[in-house]
Parts: C-alpha cells; structure tokens; sequence
C-alpha cells in the first residue's frame, strides 16, 4: 500500500517510518500530539519546481501560512526560496529564520499602515495590492518614510479553480484582488501614485487544485492585462503566477510540480511572454506530504449507530477536516493483528464538529499512535488554544535523526499576559 507522502512516509514491515524514523518511536520520546516532517520530502517537493524554472529568471516563494515554523522557514531559506507572506508577523518569522527580506512578496487585503510601514523599512521585494484603496494608502505610508513602495497588483482573473469554496480565490464572488475589469484602470491609478512603483502583476486562483487547466486559464487572463497595461505605456516586470497547486490527501491525482509549470511556461512562450521574470507562491504542495500528526488512542467508545475512537489530538491541533471537511489518511503507527473496526476518529474538543476522520476502518488498542497524513500544510499553523489546550510539539526529522523544533506548549503560556480584576 502506498502512502500519501511516500516514499518519506511508509511503512518498513509493521512500523509507520517518517523518512529513517519510527513513528511509534517519536511519539513515546516526543509525546502526542506531535508534528512531524521531514526536511527531505521538502526539499524533494521543491526540487521540481527549481527543475522546471531553472534557466529562467525567477523566484519561488513559499507561502508560509502553509507552515510557518522557524526551522521549516530556514529550510527553505536555505535552498534559496523567498517567502510570500501575508502579515507583519509572518515577516518578523522570516527575519527571525534567517531569510532575505529582499525577496519576501507581501501578499493580503488588509495590510494595515503599521504593517506596510515595517516592510518598507525592512525592504520587502513586492507589494502585492489587493484594492484600488490599498493603493493610496500604501502610496501615502511610503511618502511619509521618504521611500517609494514596489508593487504589483493581485487581479482576480475570474476562473473556476474547481477546488473547495471557501480555499478558492480567483472567482468574482471572492474578497480577494482587483476585478479583471479594473485592474487596467488601477494600474493607471497606480502609475500616478508618487509613492509607488509598478514592478508586477500577480493572481492566486486558490488551493488544493488538482488540474491544470484553471492555471492556464488565469495566465491567458493576466497576460491580457499585462498586454493591455503594456500597450498603455506601463512596464510590467515581473508574473506572479501564485501558488495552490494540490496534494494527494486520499485519492487524489494532482500534476506534479514540473508538469504544471512546464505548461505554462509553453504557454507564456507560446504567447511570447517567455522571458519575462516569473514568481510563484506555491505553500500546501511544499510541506503538505512531508508532514503527519501523530497522536494517541485514548478510548475505543463502541456505540449503536457509531463506533468511535477518541484520540489526544483535536480540532484544535489540526483544523482542516472541521473546517472545510477535508478528508486526510489516518493510520496506524505500528499496525497490529486484529479484524478493523469502523471508526469515527474524534477529539477531546466539545464540539461535534471535531473529528479527525469519519468510518475508517482502523485495528488499534487504547495506547496505540496514529499518524494523521498529509497534515504538513494548513495544520500547525491553523493550531489554536481552544478548550484551553496547549499547542502540539513539532519534530523535524532528517534521515534517522530527529530534532525537536517547537517545544509543547506549557499551560502556563496559555494565560500568560491575562489579568484578573483589581481587588476592590
Ligand atoms: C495561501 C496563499 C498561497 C499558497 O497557497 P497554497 O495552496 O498553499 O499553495 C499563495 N499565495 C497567496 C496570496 C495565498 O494567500
């Protein structure tokens, strides 16, 4: 049986290994819930985008909201990746992990003037501006700091991503970019801001999508705005293409990274677009195998219309299936004899609406570790401190060595910064 993340995540005889480390074996050392990845399944998973774009100017930026830890951030600081960042925390993460803020793309609606102002100070590569109001506040913060701000502008190219309503982004209906209607009238605007310099255009159709078409679609739909702004006498330098390319969580069959890059780099030469710079924000298809959730049986709660498996992680450690009913693999660390039995696979979390995994068949004990897989991208960095629960440890593991890179939260840090009423 071949795993979601393999060949980093597979079984050797019974026991579930992360590249050269035993899963059960991390989860007695480390305690559940635990994160775990893989720095070589991250950097395989980047490899075939550096393939397919070698040879032509670009810039690959992990979009860091996938998995914002700082040593996830140093490893793809370290292969050379920019970062494409969403809030002023993130780029304070990226400093802090050692990456160049010369190449980080500050992507988001609703950049506020404190935000805007740091990146300016620290840098950043690009703006990219979300809103025609955007526009003149940025002008304006930039002025104030005697700086000009480099920007490009997200349109909405208007295409179907065919990917879950609430992660796609590239359809009008969507608070995301400027309309393709507007977009050349905000490029003017954009233009005669003394505050700004036009450097770019980017778009950011959605994620977890599994086809290439809806990418070649929005590059048509960008490239006839960069034409049409071009023939208005504004240069544009550089494509951001976005990120959002899927990942296998069960069956799905997603293009591999070269696949979908080398078609729209035939595109853009078709349309002789070639050489021009091209930037991508690729987040879920760097991290998402690399990483599993590890967590232990608590209680097996047979019932008339369900049987459950209560387990110590919880919504609030990985969000997905409650938030978008996402249906990840889960599977035993050690797999052991035994007839399956059909399990709803819950957490602790009052609320009904926190389960992991709905009737999978499962042969496992109270004490058992499981692997949640899949759960690299939009899992810790989702994490929140509901029912007062203390955030997961996170492990990095390269070869057999595996290394704690996130302490597990201590309860104390829960309230810390709290204060009850003075006494009267
Ligand atoms: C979230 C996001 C990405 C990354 O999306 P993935 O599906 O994780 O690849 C890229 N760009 C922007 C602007 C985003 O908001």
């Amino acid at each position: 049986m071949t795993l979601p993340g393999a060949p980093f995540v597979a079984y050797r005889g019974t026991e579930l290994f992360i590249d050269g480390c035993a899963a059960s074996e991390l989860a007695a050392r480390f305690g559940t819930p635990l994160y775990v990845y893989s720095r070589r399944a991250m950097l395989a998973a980047l490899a075939p985008y550096q393939r397919a774009l070698a040879g032509r100017e670009h810039l690959i930026c992990y979009a860091m909201k996938a998995s914002s830890s700082l040593a996830v951030l140093q490893t793809f600081a370290q292969a050379g990746c920019g970062f494409d960042i969403v809030s002023g925390g993130e780029l304070d993460r990226v400093l802090a992990a050692g990456g160049d803020p010369g190449k980080v793309v500050f992507s988001g609606l609703g950049k506020t003037r404190a935000e805007m102002r740091r990146a300016l100070e620290i840098g950043v590569r690009c703006f990219n501006v979300e809103s025609e109001a955007e526009l003149d506040v940025l002008s304006e913060v930039a002025l104030s700091l005697g700086r000009v701000a480099p920007v490009s502008l997200r349109v909405n190219p208007d295409v179907d991503a065919k990917t879950h309503p609430y992660i796609s982004t590239g359809l009008k209906g969507n608070k995301f970019g400027i309309a393709h209607d507007r977009a050349v009238a905000a490029y003017r605007r954009a233009a005669q801001l003394p505050g700004l310099k036009v450097v770019g255009i980017d778009c950011h159709i959605g994620s977890q999508i599994t086809e290439i078409a809806p990418y070649l679609d929005a590059a048509d739909r960008v490239l006839d705005l960069v034409e049409a702004i071009e023939s208005s006498g504004l240069r544009i330098h550089h494509l951001d293409l976005g990120g959002g390319l899927g990942i296998q969580y069960t069956d799905e069959r997603p293009p591999a990274a070269d696949a979908l890059i080398g078609a729209l780099l035939a595109r853009l030469d078709a349309r002789g677009h070639g050489a021009r710079t091209l930037v991508f924000e690729p987040g879920r298809s760097l991290v998402g195998n690399a990483g599993v959730l590890l967590s232990e049986v608590l209680y097996l709660k047979p019932g008339t219309h369900k049987n459950f498996c209560v387990v110590d992680a919880a919504m609030n450690d990985l969000m997905r299936p409650a938030l978008y009913e996402a249906t990840m693999s889960i599977v035993p660390c050690r797999l052991r004899d035994g007839v399956p039995v059909v399990y709803d696979v819950v957490g602790p979390v009052c609320e009904s609406g926190d389960w992991l995994g709905r009737d999978r068949a499962l042969a496992l004990q109270p004490g058992d570790a499981v692997a949640v897989l899949s759960a690299g991208a939009y899992g810790m960095s989702m994490a929140s401190n509901y029912n007062s629960r203390p955030r997961a440890a996170e492990v990095m593991v390269d070869g057999d060595v595996a290394t704690l890179i996130r302490e597990r939260e201590p309860v104390a840090e829960l309230f810390r910064g709290e204060h009850l009423l003075p006494a009267d």
